[in-house]
């Protein structure tokens, strides 16, 4: 029999679990460790390397090194490595083929199957592109599972062993808020678990924020202090402090100070850096980690005190700066990380378990949710020129989901009703992500006549599907969505450049009225009830129309809108009751280096510049 293997598939680190004997079991890599870097380096004559070698690759090859490459997962980007073009899932196959070897030689068997997680936002996109980078590894993948879902499971099953030894515990309704911070991705589910269900009640994230930013924050410091010239390095001496900038930030998780030290033809030369520097170094990057937490809290009605348990993922969490942060900004003490770097492979394994259908752990259900929202474009009466969205799926919803709406035709004698499908939190169609289109001929007829019945399922593998049907003219269309390529051709990014630099900036005159557009806007992407979402669109569309009608009542107009979303935003706060100020200037930090202040840092800088002359 060939086993069914667990993958997590990280943007850093990669590892495999496998079902055995009555457990999740981690498979170890040729070096008998269990991550495997998530890395590939491609030599001049096509040999490639994947892995512990290619990291070290990175800063003596980076041009013919990749990394981080799932971050484009679905993407048209292309990396050159090795004189040869690679797609990311091209990358992340020479990934999986190495997990999967490793596998073989572990258990002495074959390994064809894989049961793969990504991150929760994860589009369609970058679903399939993993679904292909198994196949050209040589796996089947039938199932994509969310990371949060595979952490969720992990931290049930290592619940139940705890029960098994106190069984004064009660198995009730346990809340668990998940904080998956990896190498470049920071994840936030809340994830709820009673009697043999597992359910995810919210996701956020942050897909531009990992240990990674971390890295590049100390690296930019260790430049700025020493004045050195950053556009002037070669690539390879910029490789070099970036490196010794995450040495001396994992140092940090065991010391209060380290050293961050570069040796190389261009640079000799070495800085101090505390944990409490890097709060203050890297407090823009405190700030943005909070929010992801903020808002599936508010997504699910949820206040920290309410949530049972803390579960820490990913590397980015044995940071002790990290952990002090969660305690100081959901306000309690049992913030604490167990092997943060296997939760989700350990989960992986459990369910590649339940797929080869072990009897132990088979009466376990896992809910997953609709990262986002999934709507069409509808007519704006304010401005026909910017379609707005309305939503068929609205984001967290439980999956497998399937609503159904009726649109109407919007004018009289109109000849064609063309549905645009979009994905996003945005009002405005063109915010959002456009996956495509239904179109239909129809018979002229009055405003309202004709009614066409639109129908979404989104499945748990994150496929969508949409019907239309129009009965008055016995049509029905339908659309599946599956392997588009997401993200612009290198051509069109150029463009967008160009385009970019030629926008103009906004009269300062009219500053307040987009901040109030701009704040508006965002607390509907924030909100997750219908009703609200509606009254803020109705607000938005007529405040628009003052703006661009009715200058003499527009500033009582403004006047009213910022009462009311200031109410709104009021009301959701009232949720979560979090310390604002603290979170920017770092004062939340009770370090014990207290003693290694800015001056004196500088004037450590001080010393060692005029040691080098
Ligand atoms: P991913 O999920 O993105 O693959 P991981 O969960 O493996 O990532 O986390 C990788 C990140 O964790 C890297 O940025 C790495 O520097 C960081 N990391 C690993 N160990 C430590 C440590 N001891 N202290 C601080 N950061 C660490
Ligand atoms: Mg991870």
């Amino acid at each position: 029999m060939s086993r069914i293997i667990g993958i997590d598939l990280g943007t850093t680190n990669s590892l495999a679990a496998v079902w055995k004997d009555g457990k999740s079991t981690l498979i170890p890599n040729a070096f008998g460790e269990y991550l495997t870097p998530s890395v590939v380096s491609v030599l001049e004559d096509g040999t490639v390397y994947v892995g512990k070698a290619a990291k070290e690759r990175l800063s003596s090859h980076p041009k013919d090194t990749a990394g981080v490459f799932k971050r484009f997962m679905g993407t048209a980007k292309k990396y050159q490595l090795g004189g040869r073009i690679f797609l990311p899932e091209e990358l992340s196959a020479f990934i999986l083929k190495r997990l999967k070897e490793d596998a073989e030689r572990y258990l002495e068997e074959p390994v064809e199957e894989a049961i793969i997680s990504v991150p929760a936002y994860f589009n369609d996109m970058a679903r399939n592109a993993t679904k292909r980078a198994g196949i050209i590894a040589g796996l089947k993948v039938e199932r994509i599972i969310n990371e949060p879902s595979a952490a969720a499971l992990a931290c049930r099953t290592l619940r139940q062993d705890v029960y098994r030894s106190s069984t004064e515990e009660e198995d009730d309704d346990i809340v668990q808020l998940v904080f998956d911070f990896g190498g470049g991705t920071l994840d936030v589910s809340l994830v709820e678990c009673f009697d043999n269900v597992i359910e995810i009640l919210a996701v956020s994230g942050d897909n531009q924020l990992g240990g990674q930013d971390f890295d590049d924050m100390l690296a930019a410091y260790f430049i700025r202090s020493l004045g050195l010239d950053f556009d002037a390095m070669q690539p390879e001496t910029k490789a070099m402090i970036r490196k010794s900038a995450e040495q001396c930030k994992q140092e940090l998780t065991k010391k209060t100070v380290a050293e961050m030290a570069v040796n190389c033809h261009e640079i000799n030369n070495k800085i101090e850096i505390s944990r409490k520097d890097v709060v203050r170094i890297c407090a823009p990057l405190f700030e943005k980690m909070g929010k992801p937490v903020k808002r599936v809290l508010m997504d699910a009605h949820m206040t920290p005190a309410k949530v049972h348990q803390i579960v820490l993922v990913g590397g980015s969490c044995k940071m002790p700066v990290v952990q002090q942060y969660l305690q100081y900004l959901l306000g309690r003490e049992d913030v604490e990380a167990i092997e943060p770097d296997y939760m989700i492979a350990l989960g992986c394994g459990i369910y590649a378990g339940i797929k080869e259908r072990k009897e132990d752990i088979k009466d376990m259900l896992l809910t997953d949710i609709c990262p986002f929202s999934l709507g069409v474009n509808v007519v704006n009466p304010q401005n026909p020129e910017k379609p707005l969205m309305s939503y068929m799926i609205e984001r967290n919803s439980p999956l497998p989901v399937s609503r159904e709406q009726i649109y109407v035709n919007a004018h009289d004698n109109q000849s064609q009703i063309s549905l645009k499908i979009y994905q996003g939190e945005g009002i405005y169609a063109e915010d959002n992500l456009y996956l495509g289109e239904i179109l239909f001929s129809i018979p002229r007829m009055p405003t309202g006549q004709l009614q066409c019945f639109v129908r979404f399922t989104y499945d748990i593998n994150g496929v969508l599907e949409v019907n239309a049907r129009i009965p008055m003219i016995y049509e029905e269309k339908r659309l599946v969505i599956v392997n588009k390529e997401l993200g612009m051709t290198e051509q069109q990014v150029k463009e967008k450049l160009i385009e970019f630099q030629k926008i103009k900036i906004n009269p300062a005159d009219e500053e307040e009225n987009i901040y109030v557009l701009e704040w508006g806007k965002r607390l509907y992407v924030q909100s997750c009830d219908e009703e609200i979402k509606k009254e803020i669109v109705k607000r938005l569309q007529y405040f628009q129309y003052v703006m661009a009608h009715d200058i003499y009542h527009l500033p009582k107009v403004r006047k009213y809108t910022t009462v009311f979303i200031a109410y709104i935003e009021g009301m959701m706060n009232a949720f979560l009751d979090f310390p604002e100020e603290a979170l920017r200037d770092g004062s939340w930090y009770q370090g014990e280096d207290d003693e290694m202040d800015k001056e004196e840092v500088e004037n450590l800088f001080k010393e060692w510049e005029e040691d080098k002359e």
